[in-house]
């Protein structure tokens, strides 16, 4: 048996999504004619309460246009020192939009408004680069896919409006959050400036990510777009799995978060593991007494395949195409290993 848990990016289209792709209505997205691209922008805009939006190809294509829609050359950012859009996105702040990143450290990643403020520069003082974003991940990727609630959300938003900074929201797995907060996206649209949301990770589509935001930001982001290289033409075809992913793949997460869970018990009964951050969602990650190498590779061994966070940390993550059985034989992988 092979179970792969190194990401929610290895999932394949199901039948239906491929049925979907297959009948796709499709035209030349750079002049705005692909009618399935159209109504995947339009239903994720709404989805969220937000105005407009953009289909890329990756999460880092819409964080990294997102960013560059929300400052000038020479200002900064501040994120969580774990942020993806700084850590796994290849330094592409820096080349992009010419912006320096102050990072904080947040608890798992979740930053406070309380963290936030004495970090915002005096735009005054020509010593400082003018702080003009904060860029929040929700989940948390290297957190462990911990959550943001709305209530934690809403004293930032506030804090930003008030000095006039914007909030962008990495929501690569923002439907996993919302699973397990029960807060309704469409509250999300008041509070965030812009809002990157994949389609490629937990909700199964091959390729995809949207950038949301007012209709302003979004007709700039069809500029940054083009420059980066990210005009499609019959992208229509993968907008489809988008759209199927979204119609018919967020419920199913729960089912994910659950596999996560049961992992998550048998690895607190496990002696060769000294630590795990509790779960939320898909992502379970726990400290090994040995390094992660050695149970890596004893994995390896039977088929289950997953990724090393650290010289002694190990990261699982549950997807749909990690069925029950596949949990259940991991589980007994997991007992095998006790020392
Ligand atoms: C996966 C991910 C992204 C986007 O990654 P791509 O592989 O470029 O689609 C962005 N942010 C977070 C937190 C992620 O986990």
């Amino acid at each position: 048996m092979t179970v792969d848990l190194r990401s929610d990016t290895v999932t394949k289209p199901t039948p239906g999504m491929l049925d979907a792709m297959w009948s796709a209505k499709v035209g030349d997205d750079v002049y705005g004619e692909d009618e399935t691209i159209n109504a995947l922008e339009a239903k994720a805009a709404a989805l969220f309460g937000m105005e407009a939006a953009i289909f890329c190809p990756s999460g880092t294509m819409t964080n990294q246009i997102a960013i560059k829609c929300f400052t000038q050359p020479l200002d900064e950012l501040i994120a969580d020192q774990t942020a993806h859009v700084y850590r796994y996105e290849g330094g592409g702040i820096a080349f992009n939009s010419a912006v320096s990143t102050r990072l904080l450290n947040g608890e798992r990643g979740v930053l406070t408004a309380e963290m936030i403020s004495p970090e915002i520069n005096d735009p005054n003082n020509v010593h400082y680069p003018r702080t003009t974003l904060v860029v929040l991940e929700n989940t948390v990727n290297k957190g462990g896919g911990n959550c943001y609630t709305l209530d934690q959300i809403k004293p930032i938003a506030e804090l930003c409006a008030k000095r006039s900074i914007k909030l962008h929201l990495d929501g690569a797995r923002i439907f996993n959050a919302l699973t397990f907060t029960k807060d309704k996206a469409a509250d999300y649209g008041q509070y965030f400036n812009g809002i990157s949301v994949c389609l490629s990770k937990g909700l199964g589509a091959p390729v995809g990510s949207v950038f949301l935001a007012d209709k302003n930001s979004i007709a700039y982001a069809r500029r940054v777009r083009k420059v980066l290289g990210g005009g499609m033409r019959q992208a229509g075809f993968l907008a489809a799995a988008g759209m199927y992913a979204l119609d018919h793949q967020v419920k199913r997460l729960q089912q994910d978060h659950d596999h996560a869970k049961s992992l998550e018990e048998t690895l607190n009964n496990c002696n060769w593991v000294t630590g795990v951050l509790s779960v939320e969602t898909n992502i379970v990650i726990f400290d090994t007494v040995k390094e992660a190498s050695y149970y890596l590779q004893k994995l390896a061994e039977k088929g289950i395949k997953a990724s090393a966070n650290d010289v002694r940390r190990i990261r699982f993550v549950t997807h749909l195409d990690v069925h029950p059985d596949q949990i259940q034989y991991t589980i007994e992988a997991l007992k095998n290993l006790n020392e």
